[in-house]
């Protein structure tokens, strides 16, 4: 009896809040937050938004600063330029990343989910407070909901979903922007629909999928399809900071009632608030959830009922679970400390690479399958490839100079290599050395390199001769 009970008791582990017994979808009208995390989630939210509807207008030294162009693989990160070559660097941040999401989550949990996740900031902080501006609080939504269609409701219900459409509308195009750049994308403008239907159809589909996430599929995406959430289960452990129910406080819970003695129940009241403005629809008094999105709604609503009772406030709040049981008040943690010193070492390598990145990277190498040539009776010469991967925005011209009075270097074609914008440039170069000045068959010769007339780097050429008597 007892194991039945508890089993039942779990069943949230087994079942999704929004799915009824049969699987239909129970969607979720969550009662509109307020108190202070929300003010704070909603200050970092609008920040966040206008600098990524910023982003596309904003230039430097005449480029975007940021720019993702999947098509022609070419990328802008603050300004900085990348190319294909700068593979290794992607890699690098890449593999960054993810340790970085791993190591964070394990210590700061899904902090991420609630206040930086651009899924989070659209739904609650821009097409649901829409909603609530147009259909009311949840009582108000509810009752919309079961409303016949009449002209209330249409009229309602139009003016959501155009607003929610031209909202996707302008998502996809500020999306579009950060792929082609924002004066392409002015051009398309300037052209019209019909003159680049494939684009206009492409930009009309993500349109599309932007109104039905926020319009319909909403917190399913967090729950079933974001691959970040469905990883918490492996990621997150008794020390990690999560949004969490303090049962040692909080239980036994009950109503309160003025005419028995409640004095053995524990703080929670049993109000239900912090259900009630659930955007996943859960109950954190179950304890840490997949559905969970730290989105702290229910620690505001639960604060806020604490203070009207009279107790301390918390009784949700970020903690680690270890923290609730033990009663102990939270505090950097040995763990947390060098889980976070990892991150900022991670992120300061990666920035003293992205830093130090040559503009102009150079590369020599002996031409393949050669040694030595004799130039006539009284002269050997090496032959090299040489190759000039310009990562700027403008052309560069490269020049190299020999800086060994013995040897003469002999450019096979042009003298100078021009270097294209993005482009690799490449020649054949010949270094051609007296018989009377060799005196080893393996030695190095010094050649500088300029771009634009400024030495970026000496190359050590690698010179074979045969063996002198
Ligand atoms: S809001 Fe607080 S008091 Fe109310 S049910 Fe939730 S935990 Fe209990
Ligand atoms: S349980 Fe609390 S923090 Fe988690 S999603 Fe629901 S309201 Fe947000």
């Amino acid at each position: 009896m007892e194991a039945a009970k508890a089993l039942d008791d779990k069943h949230y582990r087994d079942s999704l809040s929004n799915v009824n017994k049969k699987g239909k979808r129970l969607w979720i009208f969550p009662k509109k937050p307020s108190g202070g995390y929300y003010k704070a989630r909603s200050i970092v939210a609008w920040v966040l938004m206008a600098l990524m509807f910023a982003g596309p207008f904003l230039k430097w030294h005449g480029h975007p600063l940021m720019l993702f162009n999947v098509l022609e693989r070419k990328f802008i990160i603050f300004g900085f330029p990348f190319w294909p070559q700068d593979f290794a660097i992607f890699a690098v941040a890449m593999l960054t990343g993810i340790v970085f999401v791993v190591l964070f989550t394990v210590v700061w949990g899904r902090v991420f989910c609630g206040w930086v996740c651009p899924q989070t900031i659209f739904m609650e902080m821009l097409f649901r407070k829409i909603e609530y501006w147009i259909d009311g609080d949840w009582k108000q939504q509810q009752k919309l909901e079961a409303m016949p269609w009449n002209g209330e409701k249409i009229r309602k219900r139009s003016l959501k979903h155009t607003l929610f459409f031209l909202l996707s509308f302008v998502i996809s195009n500020t999306f579009l922007a950060y792929i082609i750049g924002i004066d392409e994308l002015s051009l398309l403008m300037k052209d019209g629909p019909l003159a680049h239907m494939g684009t206009f159809i492409s930009l009309l589909i993500f349109t599309g999928v932007f109104y039905f996430v926020f319009a319909f599929f909403r917190e399913l995406v967090c729950i079933i399809v974001c691959p970040y959430g469905r990883l918490q289960g492996v990621m997150l452990d008794k020390k990690s900071v999560v949004v969490t129910y303090d049962h040692v406080r909080g239980e036994p819970r009950g109503k309160m009632n003025k005419k028995e003695d409640t004095s053995h129940l524990g703080d929670c009241i049993d109000c239900n608030l912090c259900v009630n403005v659930c955007p996943t629809g859960i109950d954190i008094r179950n304890g840490i959830q997949l559905e969970c999105i730290n989105c702290t709604a229910c620690i505001d609503a639960c604060d806020d009922v604490m203070t009207k009772i009279n107790r301390p406030k918390s009784l949700i709040r970020y903690d680690t679970v270890e923290g609730v049981e033990k009663g102990q008040k939270w505090k950097l943690s040995g763990r947390a400390i060098a889980y976070s010193s990892v991150l900022v070492i991670l992120v300061s390598v990666l920035t003293f690479f992205i830093a130090s990145r040559d503009d102009i990277e150079a590369v020599l190498v002996r031409t393949y399958g050669s040694t030595y040539q004799f130039q006539g009776d009284d002269k050997i010469s090496n032959l090299y490839n040489v190759e000039f991967i310009n990562k700027t925005f403008s052309e560069k011209q490269v020049t190299l100079k020999m800086e060994d009075d013995r040897a003469e270097l002999v450019v096979i074609g042009d003298k100078d290599f021009l270097a294209p914008p993005g482009e690799q440039s490449k020649g054949t170069i010949m270094v051609v050395i007296p018989t009377s000045k060799v005196k080893s068959n393996r030695f190095t010769v010094p050649i500088g390199v300029y771009v634009d007339g400024e030495k970026i780097k000496t190359f050590e050429a690698g010179f074979v001769a045969p063996i002198m008597n």
